[in-house]
């Protein structure tokens, strides 16, 4: 079983590098995936997934909700501003964080609600001109704003490496902004880079095809 076999794999990286058990969290991202599968993973026990749309999310948790009530999501993919409240109904969790008027958007409505998600910035440590995410010159700053302007905690930083690089070498320049800037979570590894994000200190990592099968091609990414 593919679930099985990332969670064995998750586990023997971190034994690799003296890691404490569990201390890579598995995000299954089921973006795109039959609701059979995603139902499937369900009932093996994992309860952590990762959308990269709000509208698809809107379609398909809150009905899984009902069953398993103790379901985690998180974004992973581009929030847009107006979209900002549906996303705090949604997400345990929102990973893309990479621009003030997002920041600002989050802080009223976190406001308003009296709780906050579990928050990270996104970095385009590739500083790919289509990707989103904050500079890696800006990051400091940024982060820095979330904090003590709109007082927004931020748990950590998120990656997605250029596709066409060497993924370590942008995971280590996640963890090392992380730390200078005092914070513990890094969002890093996907389904062929996984084990060397956890190497490198990922706590969460994102697995989706490893786990559920191919998407359909074209469909999302
Ligand atoms: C789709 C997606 C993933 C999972 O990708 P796989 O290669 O299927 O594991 C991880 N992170 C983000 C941001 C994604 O959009």
């Amino acid at each position: 079983m593919a679930l099985l076999e990332i969670q064995q794999r998750i586990a023997a990286a971190e034994v690799k590098v003296n890691r404490p058990a569990g201390s890579a969290q598995l995000i299954a991202v089921s973006k795109v995936q039959p609701n059979e599968r995603v139902a499937d993973v369900l009932e093996q026990g994992h309860r952590l997934f990762g959308e990269n749309r709000v509208q698809e999310a809107a379609g398909k948790w809150p009905e899984f909700r009902i069953g398993y009530p103790d379901v985690q999501v998180h974004l992973i993919g581009p929030l847009q501003s107006n979209k900002v409240n549906q996303a705090l109904e949604l997400f345990e969790a929102i990973h893309t964080v990479d621009r003030e008027k997002l920041a600002k958007k989050l802080a009223d409505a976190v406001q308003k609600r009296g709780s906050c998600p579990e928050l990270f910035v996104q970095v385009n440590t590739g500083e790919e001109p289509q990707k989103a995410g904050v500079l890696p010159s800006e990051v400091d700053g940024f982060i820095k704003t979330c904090v003590e302007t709109y007082d927004l905690p931020i748990a950590g930083l998120m990656v997605i490496p250029p596709v066409d690089e060497e993924p370590s070498l942008h995971f280590a320049l996640l963890s090392k902004m992380a730390k200078r800037n005092g914070l513990d979570g890094l969002s890093m590894g996907m389904s062929s880079d996984f084990e060397r994000a956890i190497a490198l200190g990922a706590t969460h990592v994102r697995v989706g095809s490893a786990i559920f099968g191919e998407r359909v091609a074209g469909v999302n990414k």
